[in-house]
């Protein structure tokens, strides 16, 4: 029997893919458990948009804050899974025009290297954003590849001894008193039940927490919220094209692979396995990604998707007030010792969400093991099936 503590991450999108290699570098015996394929919740349908932080700098600045430092770090760790093309946010109104001082403030004020092109510079390298633009202003966005990026995290992860189960759907909790001593899942492709021992049980199931959480009789305050994303069949941008105000409906195009995908909305939902997306958001999207790009009028629409973003209520108000950044919880407290949820955050800042749920699994563990995963580069994506 070995010595070395083992711990089980449910759920491979970005936050559990992150955390089985934060843990594994730690030196931790590490098992994932997902129910579907890698990155088959909300991560693997996203909008693919590396955040700088410049989508939060006015409104949000711990969410921004947090964006522009897993940016840079993503950037020296995981260069084969993204595309560096930048970002641009253009004025397409007079209101836009006088909000530029104030995003401008708060780029600076969040640390988000931001410069003002002109708009004739800005129209050569995007010859499809709207010509009527009154100011353009590049920040270091990116895009990423979601299924690389999980696949990326979890092949490290296996090369430091972790092992990742797909199709393992959890049901249940085992409790010795008021320990969680591992969990009861179901194997979807040979359909048994059995039984795994952790010493720890990181919930990383993103919009899936607070279902999670209740098998164990827990509370975490994660609010499903979804969006919409409508996909045009072709590549019309090379940056990142958003519109320079407040976080808003359809004020986004993001270019990935060989078509542009336009985003988002915003509501809370009851379930994330259950969403309908109405038809009026779809019309209002187009619109307002067709005046950012009136090209994508004669675009094909190739798709329309939705999911739904774990978001962290910490108030009650508008989803779209809710932070997009991160939090984690020790259930120790509510009678649930080893068990620790990480959620809420955004799939640009899995890594340091993974950080801060390891910190508290090895306190818990009573392991000084510093993270590592700001400086070690991971290797391709392409190994994950090897
Ligand atoms: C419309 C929209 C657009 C977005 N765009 C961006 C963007 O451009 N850039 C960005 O950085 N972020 C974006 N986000 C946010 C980002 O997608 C999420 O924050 C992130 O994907 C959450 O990752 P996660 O790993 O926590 O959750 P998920 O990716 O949902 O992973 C949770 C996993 O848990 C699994 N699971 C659930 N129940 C069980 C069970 N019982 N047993 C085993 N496994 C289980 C699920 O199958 C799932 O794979 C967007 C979100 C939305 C909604």
């Amino acid at each position: 029997m070995s010595l070395i503590p083992h711990v089980i991450v449910i759920g491979a999108g970005s936050t559990g893919s992150a955390t089985a290699h934060d843990l594994a570098l730690r030196g931790l015996r590490v098992t994932v458990l997902e129910r579907g394929e890698i990155a088959s919740g909300t991560t693997g349908r996203n909008h693919c948009l590396l955040h700088s932080g410049g989508r939060y700098c006015v409104n949000d600045k711990e969410g921004a804050i947090e964006c522009i430092r897993e940016n840079l770090i993503l950037r020296r760790i995981m260069p084969h899974a993204l595309e560096l093309n930048d970002g641009l946010f253009v004025a397409v109104s007079d209101e836009d025009l006088a909000f530029k001082e104030t995003f401008l403030a708060g780029c600076a004020e969040c640390h988000i290297p931001a410069r003002e092109i002109p708009v004739r510079q800005a129209l050569e390298i995007e010859p499809f954003v709207n010509p009527d633009i009154r100011a353009a202003v590049q920040v270091p966005d990116g895009v990423f590849e979601p299924w690389r990026f999980c696949a990326s995290f979890l092949a490290t992860a296996i090369k430091n001894g972790a092992a990742v189960r797909n199709f393992t759907e959890v049901k249940d909790f085992i409790f010795q008193g008021h320990t969680v001593t591992g969990v009861t899942v179901l194997d979807h492709r040979t359909g048994e039940t059995e039984t795994l021992g952790a010493d720890m049980v990181v919930n990383a199931t993103g919009a899936w927490a607070g279902i999670i959480a209740a098998m164990a009789e827990v509370d975490v305050p994660v609010v499903p919220t979804a969006g919409v994303m409508v996909t045009i069949g072709e590549r019309f941008n090379n940056m990142v094209i958003n519109r320079m105000h407040l976080p808003h409906d359809g004020d986004i195009v993001v270019p990935i692979r060989n078509t542009s995908i336009i985003g988002t909305t915003s509501w809370r939902v009851t379930s994330p396995d259950a969403i309908e997306i109405p038809r009026e958001q779809i019309d209002s999207m187009r619109q307002a990604g067709e005046l950012l790009m009136p090209i994508l009028k004669a675009g094909r629409q190739r798709g329309i998707m939705a999911v739904a973003r774990p978001l962290i209520s910490k108030a009650n108000a508008d989803a779209r007030a809710f932070s997009r950044t991160f939090e984690a919880y020790n259930h120790r407290s509510q009678g649930a010792a080893g068990l620790v949820t990480i959620s809420g955050g955004k799939t640009t800042t899995a890594r340091g969400m993974a950080e801060k749920v390891s910190d508290i699994v090895c306190g818990e563990l009573g392991i000084d093991a510093p993270c590592k995963t700001r400086t070690t580069p991971l290797v391709s994506y392409r190994e994950f099936y090897n």
